[in-house]
């Protein structure tokens, strides 16, 4: 292709050089020819002038000698040895100088006496054609009538004439011209057959016809009207010697061209080969920048740095996707790691900061149908509670991400306002909350990238999120009784034992409830399994209802319940006790059903035993407990629905100085 472009390059010029040129060459040798036809035709008329005067001349001597008495006589006589001898001794010296011919010609046409001869006519002819005034082709010629008077009459002995052949070659001697003699419109002679048609007297004229140009002019004589021409070749035969100059030139172009083109191409084709080898990956290649015109070298460096730079940034890519990679690693591992819900949000929170490099963020999660702020890393100075309260609430409404400044306009902010990104934190189809990444620099918005990054970030945030509910749930349900929702008795004990602690370091009292349903089997057995749920899960609510929130109410089983009463000694547990017992006696359990009637209400009145043990100092909770079942055993041995305060343990196991059991609280 190049070489191509360099051979039209370097071929246009010398096609057009040419042309050009020959157009030139041409116009030149025209105007030459006419210039040299001008000139050549002056002399012409000169020369031919000056014959005619030198034919006329030696006509008018020849004349004069034949009117003399002795040539008159041998004119008369016809003697043509006297007129031979007179015309010889008249023709020495001038004939052939001033005529090619002299002829002596009787009335009768008939030559009698001849000093020189025409190359073309025979004297004969010469003397028909003056004696009967007619021209002869190709010959100039002058004639006198010699006349005699006779009685006042005039006589002709005779005629005399001289002659040259029009075509003498003297006169155009040196020159390239023809040139030819017309009279009355005919042509009399001519070195060569002349144009069809004559220029108008005194102007100069070219036509040009098959390759032939004719410069033609016309002048007048003496003998008459004289065409005069020359010939020459015309562009066609000019570009002939053009070409066979200008082939050679440009096939040396051409060979030229194509090795220019090939200096050219070849370092270029190197150089694209290099980029092709950069472009299918390998960043190793360089281009050889030591070869070729000074832009290909300069192309091959700038290719060489381009991919040095690619390599670089490949480079510092893979590095920050290792990086980033590490980073999700660790992310991961954290979330998976922790379960608990602050931990969670605060790598959420501190990952979406760095990963979206900004200058702060913000988890809100739903409550209660309401967003609720939980923040990692705000600065306390800026108050942006306004616009990013706004743009989590549109997140919280649509589900949708949103920005500020946001594209769409719905929701207002300015330059003041930074940059923003909000996305949902999803839950079982709907939001659970927002995490909003925050930019000061407003000029910095966050794009759509961005919003890609966020989002996927936020989904697995969502799963962790859920990790973490699903475990709390798990961790409730292991913690709380299925039926009635009260701890259970594991919970109990594992608070129990931190209590007991609790109470020995501060020298606290701590005191327990054990309480039973009396008679709970007949229940049961009378009203179905389901009226007896019914009334534990009452009971466990009355329970609840008579302690305070310090205290906690767990489901021992069965029909058994613990009251843990922190801070109690044993009157306060006594009145806890009387009040437990009395919420559970006093009003009659409402019970929807039954085996009998599955559609009726029931109102079934229940009793409940209590016992009552406060601890000892390093009394280990076992036995506290232990000692709390005594007193409930003693309540259903002594007649149920009452309270019973368990005695101190013995002497040894603790310090107090108790009765065995005590009397009804
Ligand atoms: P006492 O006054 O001596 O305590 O008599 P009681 O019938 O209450 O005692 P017992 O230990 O003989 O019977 C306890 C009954 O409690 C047996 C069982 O049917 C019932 N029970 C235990 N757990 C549940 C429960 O979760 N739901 C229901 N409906 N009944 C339960
Ligand atoms: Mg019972
Ligand atoms: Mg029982």
């Amino acid at each position: 292709m190049l070489a191509a472009v360099f051979v039209a390059i370097s071929l246009v010029p010398v096609v057009l050089g040419v042309t050009l040129l020959g157009q030139r060459l041409d116009q030149q040798v025209a105007e030459r020819a006419q210039a040299e036809l001008v000139t050549a035709a002056d002399a012409i008329v000169v020369a031919t002038d000056a014959r005619a005067t030198r034919v006329g001349d030696l006509t008018s001597d020849a004349a004069e000698l034949l009117v003399a008495e002795e040539g008159a006589e041998a004119l008369a006589d016809a003697d043509e040895q006297a007129l031979g001898e007179l015309i010889d001794d008249l023709a020495d010296g001038r004939v052939p100088e001033r005529a090619d011919v002299l002829v002596v010609v009787a009335p009768d046409g008939r030559p009698l006496a001849t000093a020189g001869s025409l190359p073309d006519t025979t004297d004969e002819e010469l003397a028909e054609a003056v004696v009967a005034g007619e021209q002869v082709p190709g010959v100039s010629h002058a004639s006198r009538e010699v006349q005699t008077r006779e009685d006042d009459e005039l006589e002709t002995l005779g005629w005399v004439a001289a002659a040259n052949p029009v075509t003498a070659t003297e006169l155009t001697t040196g020159t390239t011209v023809d040139f030819g003699l017309v009279r009355n419109d005919s042509v009399v002679a001519a070195t060569a057959t002349p144009p069809a048609s004559l220029p108008p007297l005194g102007e100069v004229e070219e036509t040009s016809a098959n390759g032939t140009a004719v410069t033609a002019t016309t002048a007048t004589s003496t003998e008459g009207t004289l065409v005069i021409w020359s010939q020459r070749p015309t562009t066609g035969g000019l570009l002939a010697p053009l070409t066979a100059v200008a082939a050679p030139v440009a096939l040396l172009a051409l060979v030229l061209a194509w090795l220019l083109a090939g200096q050219l191409t070849r370092p270029l084709a190197t150089a694209a080969a290099a980029a092709r080898d950069v472009a299918d990956g390998d960043l190793e290649r360089r281009a050889p920048d030591d070869r070729g015109p000074a832009e290909v070298r300069e192309l091959s460096a700038a290719l060489n740095q381009m991919a040095t730079q690619l390599s670089q940034r490949l480079t510092e890519v893979q590095e920050s996707r290792d990086a980033l990679a590490a980073s999700l690693d660790r992310v991961g591992q954290s979330l998976a790691a922790r379960l608990d819900l602050s931990h969670v949000l605060d790598v959420i929170a501190s990952s979406a900061e760095e990963a979206l490099a900004a200058d702060r963020a913000e988890v809100l999660l739903v409550e209660d149908g309401e967003l609720r702020p939980y923040t990692h890393g705000f600065t306390p100075d800026v108050d942006l509670a306004g616009p990013l309260r706004r743009l989590a609430e549109h997140v919280y409404a649509t589900g949708r991400p949103s920005r500020l400044p946001d594209p769409q306009d719905e929701i207002h902010s300015d330059a003041s306002d930074g940059a923003a990104l909000c996305v949902p934190l999803r839950r079982h189809g709907g939001v659970r909350g927002t995490l909003t990444v925050w930019r000061l620099d407003a000029s910095q918005p966050y794009d759509d990238r961005d919003v890609a990054i966020l989002r996927s970030f936020s989904s697995h945030a969502s799963v962790a999120l859920d990790h973490v509910d699903r475990h709390a749930e798990a961790q409730r349900q292991a913690a709380t009784d299925g039926l009635t929702g009260l701890a259970n008795i594991r919970t109990l004990r594992d608070t129990l034992s931190r209590e007991c602690s609790a109470a020995d370091r501060h020298g606290r009292e701590l005191s327990v409830l054990t309480v039973d349903l009396d008679h709970f089997k007949h229940v049961n057995d009378v009203w179905g399994h389901d009226a007896g749920d019914t009334v534990l899960v009452e009971v466990a609510r009355r329970l609840s209802d008579s302690c305070r929130t310090s205290d906690l109410v767990a489901r021992a089983g069965g029909e058994e319940f613990i009251v843990l009463l922190p801070e109690t000694d044993t009157a306060g547990a006594q009145v806890i006790g009387e009040r437990v017992r009395q919420s559970v006696s006093a009003t009659p359990v409402r019970v929807r059903g039954g085996n009998n009637d599955p559609d009726g209400q029931l109102e079934l009145s229940v009793t409940c035993s209590v016992g009552i043990a406060t601890r000892d100092p390093q009394e280990p909770s076992d036995d506290l407990l232990r000692r709390a079942d005594q007193a409930l055993y003693d309540a259903k041995r002594r007649g149920r629905d009452r309270v019973i305060t368990a005695t101190p343990p013995p002497v040894g196991e603790g310090t107090g100085e108790r009765p065995t059991t005590g009397p009804d609280a």
